[in-house]
């Protein structure tokens, strides 16, 4: 049944609605519209121009509108008065094909259509640093194995049972909060869902965790590698394949208790992982976490080859019980919705070609890397990322040829900035030549 979002004001006491969507490099851009609006927006949308944000449109395209998907409405836990929702964009009567959302929602479409749907959880690491960003904001926190630290993460129990009650008043199934590897990083857990439920949660967490941090004078950044020398901050993502209530990756007879269909998910992720990582680590700075030197704790715990692994946490792809496996290859930066889209994209690749993901590896890849003579690399940057995935058919198919060529053209161009860049090491490494 439809739901009826001026109603829904009236009930729940919202006087406005953040009709949100989250543009191609992961920003979330919203309006503000009172409750008396709503009626004619739920409808109609919220209307955007599309050239002001990332989606590769131009100036002279017509409006562009954002409609509520009314299943997300969330009133904000630190501001209740206001609901939030994500929205679907649509231009001249038609859905926009480089939108995030609808990208995922299509490659969804494509798994229902063999009757399977993807279930997914992600691991949400982030720092807490000072409002600049330029420092970790606890300046007592600076053990070299800050994992788990229960003092450093009982100074920061404000902000952080804020959030996870605010999850737990949303009915997320959060379960854990800790203090991560890193000096000043945490990680909070909420149960699997199906992937677009997830990937709409995922949105909403980051924008919760960056607006609670800012009430307690803090700043929560999701970046990969805001500090040389420390762990960065993954997005690992759990991933399952099920028909109804049917897990599809549980086999007992399966190594590993996983099924052949999860191997062949599992082939797709390894044979498209470099192009994967275009979306999955879409930053400049992404590339610092996953070839890092080991950081001061001992690991980086990210990949830096395409392997898999049983449960060890040093390959890209881990199982760590049967059922499931993880992939430990995005970071804080990746677009939630690409995050999902890319992963099943590349796994139905797999399963409908049955590919093979090769032998699997106990070794440390950390320490004994060196002795693996075929494992492939990852891109050593973000160029050479997108590079591959425009090498990668089935997935550009998958995810839609015109939104990989929006992405690629608007990541380019990110590059390209980049690349014009002085830099201070540059100027020191090039003065005297
Ligand atoms: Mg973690």
């Amino acid at each position: 049944m439809m739901i009826d979002l001026a109603g829904k004001a009236s009930e729940l006491g919202l006087k406005y609605f953040l009709i949100s969507y989250t543009d191609l490099f992961g920003s979330q851009r919203a309006k503000l519209v009172p409750a008396a609006a709503i009626a004619g927006m739920q409808k109609n949308g919220a209307g955007f121009a599309g050239f002001a944000t990332w989606l590769d449109m131009s100036p002279a395209d017509s409006d562009m509108f954002a409609i509520p998907d009314p299943a997300t409405l969330t009133p904000l836990p630190w501001k209740p008065e206001v609901g939030w929702l994500a929205s679907d964009i649509w231009m001249a009567g038609k859905p926009v094909a480089q939108a995030p959302r609808l990208v995922l929602k299509r490659v969804m479409e494509q798994a229902n259509a063999l009757g399977y749907q993807m279930k997914s959880g992600v691991e949400c690491e982030f720092f807490l640093t000072t409002p600049d960003g330029t420092a970790i904001a606890d300046a007592a926190d600076i053990a070299a194995k800050p994992c788990y630290d229960a003092q450093a993460l009982l100074r920061r129990y404000d902000v952080i049972t804020e959030i996870c009650d605010a999850m737990l008043a949303l009915g997320w199934g959060a379960y854990q909060n800790d203090h991560e590897d890193a000096n000043g990083q945490f990680e909070m857990n909420w149960h699997y869902d199906d992937a677009l439920v997830t990937a709409d949660r995922h949105v909403f967490f980051k924008f919760m965790a960056k607006s609670i941090a800012e009430k307690h004078g803090l700043r929560a950044t999701f970046m990969p590698k805001p500090f040389l020398g420390l762990t960065g901050s993954g997005c690992h993502a759990h991933v399952s394949l099920w028909d109804g209530g049917k897990n599809l990756f549980e086999d007992d007879a399966g190594e590993l208790g996983v099924s052949a269909l999860g191997y062949n998910f599992i082939g797709g992720v390894i044979k498209h992982a470099d192009g994967l990582a275009a979306l999955l680590n879409p930053t400049v700075n992404s590339y610092k976490r996953i070839n890092a030197p080991r950081t001061v704790s001992g690991a980086t715990w990210s990949p830096n080859t395409v392997t898999y692994s049983g449960n060890n946490r040093t390959h890209m792809v881990r199982i760590p019980e049967p059922g499931r496996f993880e992939m430990r290859l995005a970071d804080g930066a990746a677009n939630p919705y690409l995050l999902q889209a890319g992963i099943l994209a590349a796994g139905l690749d797999g399963v409908t070609r049955k590919l093979d993901p090769g032998k699997r590896l106990d070794i440390n890849m950390y320490t004994d890397g060196h002795t693996v003579k075929n494992a492939k690399r990852l891109p050593l940057n973000l160029l050479d990322a997108l590079r591959a995935l425009e090498g990668h058919a089935p997935l550009r198919a998958a995810l839609g040829e015109s939104f990989v060529a929006s992405y690629i053209k608007l990541k380019t161009g990110e590059w390209n900035e980049y690349s014009a860049h002085l830099s201070d090491w540059e100027r020191k490494a090039t003065l005297d030549v």
